[in-house]
C-alpha cells in the first residue's frame, strides 16, 4: 500500500507539472497570438421566436494555431483570464465584434445588436468604460448594437466597482444581458439591483426540455419573471423542435443553438434570413 501511495504521489506531482506546462505554452502562445493575429471571432446567429429571422450573434473566440489547428475557448479562457491576458484579448474582441456588426447594420435589415462575452477580469483590470466608450467611437458602432454578456461571477467579485461600470454602460445606451442565468447564487437579488435588459437562460436548463419537470418550471419561471421585469429573454443551446417549441409557447423572445447554426464565420453569416436560407 506504501508503495502504491508514493507511485500515486509521483503520478499526481507529474501530471501538475504538465497541466502548468501546458499552461505556460498556452500562455506563451497567446501572447504570440495577439501579436501574429492568430485569434478570429465567429459568430451564432441569435433568431426572434416569432419571425425566424436572425436578428444577432454572439461573437464567440477561436484561436487559429498554426500547428494545432482550431482551438476552442475551454482550452484558453482560463488562462488568460488568470494571466490577466484577457484584457488586450477582450479589447480585440470588442473592437473585432463592434467592427463587424457596423457592416451587418448597414444592410439595413432587422440587425439588433452583436453579443460580446466579457470576463471579471475585464471590470476589475482595465478602464472598461474608457475602452468600450472608444471603440464605439472608433468604429462608428452605435451603442444601442452593442449588448455585452455578463456573468453573476463578474458581478459577485467586486459587486460595487462592476455595479458603477454598469451604470456608465447603461447611461452610454450599451445593451447588458446577463449570461449563463439561473448558474449563480443570487440571481434574483442582481435582477433586481443591476441595470440589465436581458437574461440568458443556460444551457443546462435547455438540454432536458421539454420532458423534466424541473426544467420545465424553472424555464416557465424564469421567463415570466423576466417578463415582468420588462426584460428581454434569450435562450442558449436550443437543439431540438420540442425544445424550440416548448421555449416558443413560454413566449422566449430570442433563440440560440445548434438547431439553427453553430457559430459561422461572418462571411458565412447574412442578417434578416431564416438559418433554413444557408
Ligand atoms: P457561452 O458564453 O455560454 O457560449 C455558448 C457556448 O455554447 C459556445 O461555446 C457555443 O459554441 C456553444 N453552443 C452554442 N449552441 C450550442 C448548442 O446548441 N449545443 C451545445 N452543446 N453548445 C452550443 P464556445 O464557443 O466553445 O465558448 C465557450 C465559452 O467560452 C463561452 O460560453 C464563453 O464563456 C467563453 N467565451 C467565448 N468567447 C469569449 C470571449 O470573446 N471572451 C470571453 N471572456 N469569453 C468567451
Ligand atoms: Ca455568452
Ligand atoms: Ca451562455
Ligand atoms: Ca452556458
Amino acid at each position: 500500500a506504501k508503495e502504491r501511495g508514493k507511485n500515486n504521489y509521483q503520478f499526481y506531482t507529474l501530471e501538475m507539472t504538465e497541466r502548468s506546462m501546458e499552461r505556460l505554452t498556452i500562455e506563451r502562445g497567446l501572447r504570440h497570438a495577439l501579436v501574429h493575429d492568430e485569434l478570429r471571432l465567429h459568430y451564432q446567429p441569435q433568431v426572434d421566436t416569432d419571425s425566424g429571422l436572425i436578428i444577432g450573434a454572439e461573437a464567440l473566440l477561436r484561436w487559429h494555431h498554426p500547428e494545432w489547428g482550431l482551438v476552442y475557448p475551454d482550452r484558453f479562457i482560463a488562462v488568460a483570464e488568470e494571466t490577466g491576458l484577457i484584457v488586450p484579448i477582450g479589447a480585440w474582441v470588442l473592437h473585432t465584434a463592434c467592427l463587424q456588426a457596423k457592416t451587418w447594420l448597414e444592410q439595413k435589415g432587422p440587425f439588433k445588436c452583436v453579443a460580446v462575452n466579457v470576463s471579471p477580469r475585464q471590470f476589475v483590470e482595465s478602464n472598461l468604460f474608457e475602452t468600450i466608450k472608444q471603440t464605439l467611437a472608433e468604429t462608428g458602432l452605435p451603442p444601442d448594437a452593442l449588448e455585452l454578456e455578463i456573468t453573476e461571477s463578474a458581478v459577485m467579485q467586486d459587486p460595487e466597482n462592476t455595479l458603477r461600470v454598469l451604470q456608465q454602460l447603461q447611461a452610454l445606451g450599451v445593451r447588458l444581458s446577463i449570461d449563463d442565468f439561473g448558474t449563480g447564487y443570487s440571481s434574483l437579488t442582481y435582477l433586481r439591483r443591476f441595470p440589465v435588459q436581458s437574461v440568458k437562460i443556460d444551457r443546462s436548463f435547455v438540454m432536458d426540455l421539454p420532458n423534466d419537470e424541473g426544467s420545465k418550471t424553472l424555464v416557465r419561471a424564469i421567463i415570466a419573471l423576466a417578463h415582468e421585469l420588462k426584460l428581454h429573454v434569450v435562450a442558449e443551446g436550443v437543439e431540438t423542435d420540442a425544445q424550440f417549441s416548448f421555449l416558443k409557447t413560454q413566449q422566449c423572445d430570442a433563440l440560440q443553438g445548434y438547431m439553427f447554426s453553430k457559430p459561422l464565420e461572418p462571411q458565412q453569416l447574412k442578417i434578416g434570413i431564416t438559418t433554413a436560407e444557408f
